[in-house]
């Protein structure tokens, strides 16, 4: 059979956009909203059957947002945020994804999405500074611009353990769950990975199986959520003050308002004044306010030692059992350079006699048997359910399944070949025409992710209005901008205390994967300063060009 991404047909009339989109989450979604307001005709293209993104994939247990919902919503239309009402302080996933689905048929955005289709390809043609866009399905389209809303964490990471094929018992991925669930009642389960997903999970299938063991490689810190149901003086509170609250949010680091900025150091204080300060944030549960605690726990050691040490505490004084307690407090890194988790009952939950906690970092798993595990030393266990909170292809997982070109050969997987390479975090240089949202280099991952969206998109749609209001049909970045922003995104990175740590941030849990710090860590404030200024000068360190005029 020909393979139909190797020869494209003709593109016919109703696949001429002005923008195709890669994906339908919220910076699709939003994408689709904002571009289609400066007359554009757009298209959103999506893998799944249906929007919502990483809402719509991760329906494991327990899966809810670790912002605060009234802050992790969208900001673009103030009717909208004023209606929409969250019953709890985080909304849970299926919470998150009917506020999604609430917004698509708002803004009437669903006749621009074309679902169960997955880009494979897009390839630049420099002659009509077009794109060539290939689906799953061999469908081509044609676009000016092209906007990877592809997400960060949408690429689940299965381990290549030996033997999984022979598992007799189900598994599963956090990342692609099923929709109708799973019930562990009765079930011996295994839970391999202890990131955000499995501290969000374990507690509730605890309650469910037969037996919960916890395969753990590295401990990771996990504040409390403190959730609870929204009030309506909470709630009409901050619906009174949402503007202003949302403008306070794009002065922070993380986009998130609401937290008094710290002003001392961790060493300026004694003890016992430092622990009572941790102590009412351990309290007011949430990971923003606990480093905020003082100005210098992502940049000093020594104070964000006492910061770790006081959760390691904590850990130490709820779990019962001190070699677990031991195997669950984090030594490896400082508290705040791995994605911080908030959790319900995590810690507790090593308490129930149903649970116990394997370390892999000593005794790896060696290879999953018919009927469980096996590690290097021997050992097995003997499981009817196994579940992979194993995370994600983080940050370049779904451009790289993207077999992006352009026609003078340049070839986006060689380009990043040594890890990511972008200007911005929003284009790369060679590959003109192409926006990423929320892209490494960008500070998104390290912020409430829907304001980065909202941000980014903004931008580029302007860049994209610039273009049309001036006659130009290319914009590309020049390769010395994109380099001088990379090595700034990493001199920002090595001031910091993020290095010191083997996250997904680093690309440290794929095997192979680069080990380049990849998201800007100089805080969302400063970066969304420097791109408005870079806009308001023309577009520094950008090319804008007009098409080169077609030969007869
Ligand atoms: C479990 C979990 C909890 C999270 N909690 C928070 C939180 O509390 N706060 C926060 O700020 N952020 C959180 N995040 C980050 C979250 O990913 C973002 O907040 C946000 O949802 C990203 O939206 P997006 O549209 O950029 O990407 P996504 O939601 O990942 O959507 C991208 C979409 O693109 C599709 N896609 C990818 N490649 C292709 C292709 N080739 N062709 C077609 N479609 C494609 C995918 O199927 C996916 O649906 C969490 C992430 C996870 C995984």
């Amino acid at each position: 059979m020909p393979d139909a991404s190797s020869s494209p047909s003709p593109p016919p009339d109703k696949d001429q956009l002005d923008v195709a989109i890669v994906g339908g989450g919220l910076a699709g979604l939003y994408a689709i909203h904002r571009l289609r307001g400066l007359g554009l005709k757009v298209r959103a293209y999506e893998a799944g059957s249906g929007v919502g993104g990483t809402w719509f994939w991760n329906r494991y247990p327990g899966a809810r947002c670790d912002v605060e919902s009234l802050e992790y919503s969208y900001s673009f239309d103030d009717q909208l945020q004023q209606d929409w009402k969250w019953p709890e302080r985080y909304g849970t996933q299926p919470e998150i994804l009917k506020y999604i689905n609430h917004v698509a048929d708002r803004f009437d955005l669903r006749r621009d999405v074309q679902l169960d289709t997955r880009i494979k390809k897009a390839t630049f043609d420099g002659k009509d500074n077009r794109w060539t866009i290939v689906t799953d399905k061999g469908e081509t389209i044609s676009a000016r611009y092209c906007v990877m809303a592809a997400g960060n964490l949408s690429t689940p990471r299965v381990p290549d353990f030996k033997g999984l094929s022979d598992f007799k018992g189900k598994w599963y991925h956090t990342g692609l769950w099923p929709h109708e669930g799973v019930d562990f009642s009765g079930l011996r389960v295994g839970v391999i990975g202890t990131g955000s997903s499995g501290v969000q999970m374990i507690p509730i299938i605890a309650q469910q199986a037969k037996h919960l063991t916890v395969f753990q490689r590295t401990a990771n810190f996990s504040l409390p959520a403190r959730n609870m149901p929204m009030t309506v003086e909470k709630e009409s509170k901050h619906k009174a003050e949402y503007p202003a609250r949302r403008a306070a949010a794009m002065e922070t680091p993380f986009a998130i308002g609401g937290h008094a900025k710290p002003t001392r150091s961790a060493l300026e204080v004694d003890k016992a004044e430092r622990d009572a300060a941790y102590e009412s944030k351990w309290q007011e549960g949430g990971s923003i306010s606990y480093l905020y605690a003082y100005t210098d726990l992502l940049v000093n050691k020594a104070s964000n030692d006492t910061a770790s040490e006081f959760v390691r505490n904590k850990i130490r004084s709820t779990v019962k059992d001190q070699r677990t307690a031991e195997l669950l407090a984090p030594k490896d890194h400082p508290i705040g350079t791995k994605r911080l988790c908030l959790d319900t009952n995590y810690y507790e939950t090593y308490n129930r006699p149903n649970v116990s906690l394997v370390d892999v970092r000593s005794d790896a798993i060696d290879h999953v048997t018919a009927s469980g595990v096996k590690l290097k030393s021997g050992a097995s266990f003997e499981l009817d359910a196994l579940v992979f909170a194993t995370g994600f292809d983080a940050m370049t997982g779904a451009l790289n399944e993207i077999d992006v070109k352009t026609s003078d050969g340049a070839v986006l997987r060689d380009h990043w070949e040594g890890g990511p390479l972008t200007y911005l975090g929003m284009m790369v240089s060679g590959f003109p025409n192409m926006f990423i949202v929320t892209g490494p280099g960008s500070p998104g991952v390290k912020t409430q992710m829907i304001a980065s969206i909202e941000q980014h998109v903004d931008w580029i749609a302007d860049a994209i209005d610039h273009l049309q209001k001036h006659q130009l049909d290319r914009i590309e970045p020049a390769a010395e901008a994109e380099s001088n922003w990379v090595t700034h995104v990493n001199q920002v990175a090595d001031s910091t205390l993020y290095p010191l740590a083997n996250s997904w941030y680093m690309g440290a849990n794929i095997p192979g994967k680069p080990r380049v710090f990849m998201p800007y860590v100089g805080g969302f404030d400063r970066y969304k300063k420097h791109c408005d200024a870079i806009a308001a000068k023309g577009y520094e360190g950008f090319s804008l060009t007009r098409r080169a005029p077609v030969r007869a």
